[in-house]
């Protein structure tokens, strides 16, 4: 089984403008990675967490946002609707918080850990947080979202080299 790290990856690690990679067949070692995931997410008071912010660029998220724990394979969304807009921060992009217009309703297809398909159902922050831990998978983080992006990320650069 490979070793997993647990490190959050910031930005300017390459792995996360990456797109992650589906799974087919499901091992012992994303079972692994998921139930770690989640140990992380808890323990850095998250309440989502994409495999590409640890570093491994497949399609695995873990999210909970206070009505239980979601561990998912391959997620997409099939479905949105309405829209809302939260002010959302990210374990990727430390410091920095921008408003991220998004779907208020959604329904998601996934496989669960044990390979069977999950249909769910998520509005509000929930759905909120299933759309920013989707756009992981597809290499997206909320500054792309800003109007000043490449401020944002000049600025990221700058505090970077100071230290
Ligand atoms: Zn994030």
């Amino acid at each position: 089984m490979k070793k997993i790290e647990l490190r959050i990856r910031t930005f300017g690690d390459p792995v996360l403008t990456k797109a992650a990679k589906q799974i087919r067949g499901i091992t012992g070692y994303h079972r692994k990675l998921l139930s770690e995931m989640s140990r992380l997410m808890y323990e850095v008071s998250g309440v989502g967490l994409a495999a590409p912010q640890i570093g491994v660029s497949e399609s695995l998220i873990v999210v909970d946002a206070g009505s239980g724990l979601y561990k998912l394979i391959n997620p997409k969304i099939v479905k949105r609707e309405g829209a809302q807009a939260i002010e959302e921060g990210c374990l990727s992009v430390p410091g920095i918080s921008v408003k991220v217009k998004r779907a208020k309703k959604l329904i998601l297809e996934a496989l669960d850990e044990d390979g069977e398909k999950l249909t769910i159902e998520a509005e509000d922050l929930l759905a909120c947080v299933f759309q920013h831990e989707l756009d992981h998978l597809n290499g997206k983080l909320i500054i792309d979202y800003s109007p000043n992006k490449e401020e944002i990320k000049k600025k990221i650069k700058g505090l970077k080299k100071i230290g």
